[in-house]
């Protein structure tokens, strides 16, 4: 036992810092976790979860108009704004206690208060010092606004998740995960949609089937998009807000939500001052047992910039653990992490891209299959699926799998598996589908899409 107040004194009880934090302590450590504002960090308060519900509740509404295909009317569709609020604050706080029934359970300190580094072995919480042998940093990221004009009259995806009033009408910023994830929501709660975007494709860091695609499905469900297309400044009279374009256009509306990036949260936490290297960005610079260049301190999670997802965070949390305080040996593997983007319609990939997968130097059989599923065939919604496989040539392994479809990330999660199994494309074929489902189309997929 070490002769410090504690063996881990982890800064932030985010998804990152209570995995690390509770497994430390699994394995004997004594462990603090310091936290300003809540529990469960980005994720379960202002992300993934209540985006999630928020989700669910946007797809309601077509799924209300799908089911006229199918011999339902509906008289009189409604929604109430404040309701989803309420019964959002309220999983939301219940999954606040879990957290701290867990780390309670674990035997983690909790300490509520601001926490920053004084020294390789000390943190100072709201003026109360603590010494640890080890100090873990994961303090999240933040979403960010731009420096233009009437920036302040913006909001991010934090804010959105406790607006007052639902917008009639809004224009969401950006051409990624946050952007095209509450385009969807707004424009599936029944508000006016225009989502602009300064690029010419919708997720440009995935496959370029993918992004493209979206748009058409985004456009069809009455998202309108603007590509290429860049706001100068945000005007506001009274209560209405006026995006001046690149363009000089006017874009009326009464929201405009940013989404244009995450940045990691490591100001002001003194990291400077004991020798912890920072990039450009901000992000704390880590080697690949998250030690950074003060020996004593790590980090996790999305403040290292390197996957700012949940389960990358979790897994480099247990690894940390695993590191320190049980010998631990293995490293992350970032090849092959799945992700989903909960757009309307969802979309879901693992491994490698068309265009990656050229980059890498592979020569690729590429197959692709673009659809009406069953439901949509009553339905008369018109939607269509995308699914894609991307093949490497030589050894026939399947690199990359993707798709824009209903509940593509439920979907994903199993053909994850095989990518990590490295399956081929001859084991793909000879699975036997299950039938009728959109899924059985990625084991049936014959024709290669022509070089
Ligand atoms: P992303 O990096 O996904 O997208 C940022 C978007 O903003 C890009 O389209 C980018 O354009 C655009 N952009 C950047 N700077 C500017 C600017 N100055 N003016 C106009 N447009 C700009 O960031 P998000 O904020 O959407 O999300 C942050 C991260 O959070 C994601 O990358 C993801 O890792 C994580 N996340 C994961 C989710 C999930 O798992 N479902 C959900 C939400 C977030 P360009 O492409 O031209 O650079």
């Amino acid at each position: 036992m070490s002769g410090y107040d504690f063996d881990l004194f982890t800064i932030g009880a985010g998804s990152g810092g209570i995995r690390a934090s509770r497994r430390a302590a699994a394995f004997g450590a004594r462990v603090a976790v310091a936290e300003q504002r809540f529990l469960g960090g980005t994720c379960v308060n202002i992300g993934c979860i209540p985006k999630k519900l928020f989700s669910y509740a946007a797809h309601f509404k077509k799924d209300l108009e799908d089911s006229r295909g199918y011999g339902w009317s509906i008289h009189q569709l409604t929604f109430d704004w404040r309701s989803l609020l309420d019964a959002k604050n309220r999983e939301i706080e219940r999954l606040n206690g879990v957290y701290r029934n867990l780390l309670n359970q674990s035997g983690v300190e909790l300490i509520w208060g601001r926490a920053t580094v004084t020294g390789p072995n000390t943190v100072d919480v709201d003026g109360r010092t603590f010494t640890s042998k080890y100090i873990l940093v994961a303090t999240g990221s933040s979403p960010t606004l731009p420096e233009i004009e009437g920036a302040e009259h913006c909001i991010t995806s934090d804010d959105a998740f406790y607006l007052d009033k639902l917008p009639k009408r809004v224009v969401v910023v950006g051409g990624g995960y946050i952007a095209v994830e509450f385009a969807s929501i707004f424009n599936g709660l029944g508000v006016d949609t225009t989502l602009v975007y300064r690029g010419d494709r919708l997720l440009k860091n995935f496959d370029a089937d993918l992004g493209n695609f979206l748009a058409e499905q985004m456009s069809k469900r009455g998202v309108r998009i603007r590509f290429d297309t860049t706001i100068r400044k945000v005007d506001r009279d009274g209560t209405a807000l006026s995006c001046v374009t690149g363009d000089e256009e006017r874009l009326s509306c009464d929201t405009v939500l940013y989404a244009t990036g995450r940045l990691p949260n490591t100001a002001a936490l003194g990291l400077e001052s004991v020798g912890v290297a920072l990039a450009a960005n901000g992000s704390i610079v880590v080697d690949d047992v998250f030690q950074t260049a003060q020996p004593s301190i790590y980090a996790v999670g999305d403040v290292i910039h390197r996957m700012q997802l949940t389960p990358v965070a979790l897994a480099e949390g247990m690894l940390v653990a695993d590191h320190l305080f049980n010998n631990g040996a293995e490293h992350m593997d970032y090849d092959g992490v799945p992700t989903a983007i909960f757009s309307h319609p969802n979309v879901a990939i693992v491994g490698l891209s068309e265009e990656e997968a050229f980059q890498s130097g592979y020569t690729v059989d590429v197959y692709r299959s673009i659809f009406t599923p069953l439901k949509h065939t009553v339905s008369s919604s018109g939607e269509k699926v995308l699914l894609k496989l991307i093949v490497d040539r030589e050894s026939d392994r399947v690199l990359g799998v993707h798709m824009v479809g209903d509940d593509a990330g439920e979907l994903l999660q199993g053909f994850a598996v095989a990518i990590k199994c490295r399956a081929t494309k001859a084991q793909f074929d000879t699975t036997v589908g299950i039938h009728p489902t959109i899924a059985e189309e990625f084991v049936t997929m014959r024709t290669k899409v022509a070089a």
